[in-house]
């Protein structure tokens, strides 16, 4: 809440004063012993606990990386690539925070050192440091706080999440830390807290929770300036008692009651009511000097029952290739299960094998034991003949399927060659010489080399035609979805598509790119060129993920085709 305040007039002149009182409070959450702890929902969690005391929020996570932003890693083994709206290609954390947090994230939210470095080589080329030699401190602190600080001003939030990625320790996130820790020096006392999630391990041998590398961690900090006011342990066997809370608290410095336990809770959505029950909230606020508010989760815990009820399960086959599946479909598997807690059911997701089918047709007959049938996006020519061979299957056996951007493109493809006649056909992607290229580059990429943040990128404005199934799902006309893809539907080919069954119900309203298709005899079959995943939020799941696993559910009832 900066904000400008009054502070007098001087002079004969009677010129005001003002004076900028900076009343943002900030949370640095920082991460010790090992990475993969959960660091992005402990700090969602903090979030929502402030947002149900009604404070205004924001969050900037401080990723260490020297890249300058996450579209150019490999999703396959750092994980999603989340698209915002303002097109920024970025980590997947911010797709947690916008899966717990109030309002959409951009840019701002995500500082690399990649962007950091790169601000700061571009002002000495510029001659902005003109005579002084350049370096980590204090240029280097500085570019970094003046992020950090931008996100709280441009925001007007109450409190700032300030997110270090990494672990504490490693070399690359020392001019981070070092920049939180001046920030709290130069802020008011109690105007910053930090959070520090470390892991107590409990070895099945001894039996017991060990809270040595914690203390470890908390000496690492210690050694560079900072100093933990709150400590969250990952522990893997339920909340630590009250001994280990006291070791901890006694050998780190901090409060007993300012220890927590970030325990497994069955829910991610739950860890926030978890951290609340141990008094999380009421230490944080209390520390931050943020009195009075009482937490209000009652929505919160009604979504949160939506999860727990449903006993059916509906079983989705997620088809790609095995290099595909680690964590890189975050969204798609939790808007998944936001559209199953809608619909009054659990969702089973199994990732099938499909460039086992290129090699026997018939293996895709493992297709039948399942309720509906997705095709993620991708990118690449290994795998695709896979991809179709199983959307074949699940247009000709009527299957409900869903199909994002690649899988979009590829239904295409399937259409063209199996119900259009047009044999050969492909997405220029995978056959640049194909004889029907019905998937060929967007125009605007033709030109492209390099390859940082160059996609079709974010959110963009998409027509819904009237009457149409999208249409009814969405309950609009005029949606925004969000995008990332460098092919589109050749639009040599629409009139023969369309003139063969396919329905593209929806455009871009900029330039009338196909952006969903529909086969409306089919129980449910819908593709759609954008990523509704990322829009997908607990409360409010996606629509055509919602439609998909509808169907998919009452088809499995053996109820009439739903109508939406
Ligand atoms: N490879 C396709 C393209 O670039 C699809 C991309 C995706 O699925 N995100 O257009």
């Amino acid at each position: 809440m900066g904000f400008e305040s009054f502070i007098g007039h001087v002079g004969a002149e009677h010129r005001y004063y003002w004076q900028v009182i900076d009343l943002t409070k900030y949370v640095f959450i920082t991460g010790g012993v090992l990475s993969g702890l959960g660091k992005g929902l402990v700090t969602c969690s903090i979030g929502k606990m402030l947002e149900v005391r009604g404070y205004k929020i924001t969050v900037i996570k401080c990723d260490p990386y020297l890249n300058v932003d996450a579209g150019t890693m490999n999703p396959y083994i750092h994980g999603e690539v989340f698209v915002l709206d303002d097109g920024y290609e970025a980590d997947m954390d911010l797709g947690t925070y916008e899966r717990f947090l109030e309002g959409e994230f951009g840019r701002d939210n995500n500082a690399t050192s990649g962007q950091v470095y790169q601000a700061v080589i571009r002002k000495e080329r510029e001659g902005g440091y003109l005579g002084r030699c350049v370096q980590i401190i204090p240029h280097v602190t500085d570019e970094i706080k003046r992020r950090i600080r931008k996100v709280a001003t441009k925001s007007g939030a109450d409190v700032v999440l300030v997110e270090i990625g990494g672990t504490v320790g490693d070399i690359e996130g020392l001019p981070f830390l070092e920049a939180i820790r001046q920030l709290s020096n130069e802020e008011k006392r109690g105007d910053t807290i930090l959070v520090h999630l470390t892991l107590v391990p409990t070895l099945s041998a001894v039996g017991e929770p060990k809270t040595k590398p914690t203390q470890h961690s908390v000496k690492e900090l210690r050694t560079i300036g900072l100093k933990p006011d709150i400590i969250a342990a990952r522990t893997e066997f339920g909340r630590l008692d009250t001994e280990h809370r006291r070791k901890i608290a006694d050998t780190c410095s901090v409060e007993e009651r300012a220890v927590f336990s970030s325990i497994n809770v069955p829910i991610l959505y739950e860890l926030p009511i978890e951290l609340e029950e141990q008094g999380m909230g009421a230490v944080i606020t209390e520390y931050l000097g943020l009195n009075g508010t009482k937490p209000d989760w009652t929505e919160w815990k009604k979504m949160v029952s939506t999860y727990k009820d449903p006993t059916d399960v509906v079983k989705i086959a997620m088809c790609g290739k095995y290099a595909e599946l680690a964590d890189c479909y975050v969204s798609v598997n939790e808007a998944l299960r936001h559209s199953a807690a809608k619909a009054g059911c659990r969702v089973q997701i199994n990732w099938i094998e499909t460039e086992v089918f290129e090699e026997d047709i018939h293996k895709a007959e493992v297709l039948a034991d399942y309720d509906g049938v997705l095709v993620p996006g991708g990118f690449g020519l290994r795998g695709a003949e896979g991809k179709i061979i199983a959307i074949n299957y699940a247009r000709r056996q009527d299957v409900p399927f869903l199909g994002i951007c690649y899988g979009f493109q590829l239904a295409t493809v399937e259409f063209a060659r199996h119900v259009a006649g047009l044999e050969g056909s492909h997405s220029t992607e995978c056959v640049p010489e194909a004889p029907h290229p019905v998937i060929d580059l967007l125009p605007e990429q033709k030109a492209i080399s390099v390859m940082g943040g160059t996609m079709r990128l974010g959110a963009n404005d998409v027509e819904v035609e009237a009457g149409s199934l999208a249409e009814r799902l969405y309950g609009s006309t005029e949606i925004k979805e969000r995008h990332r893809h460098r092919w589109e539907v050749n639009a040599e080919y629409y009139e023969r598509l369309e003139k063969a069954g396919a329905k593209y119900t929806a455009v871009s309203k900029e330039k009338k790119l196909k952006e969903i298709l529909e086969l409306p005899d089919k129980y449910f079959f819908m593709g759609t060129q954008f990523h509704p995943e990322f829009k997908s939020r607990p409360w409010a799941p996606s629509p055509p993920y919602y439609g998909f696993v509808k169907a998919a559910y009452d088809k499995k009832m053996g109820k009439p085709k739903p109508e939406f």
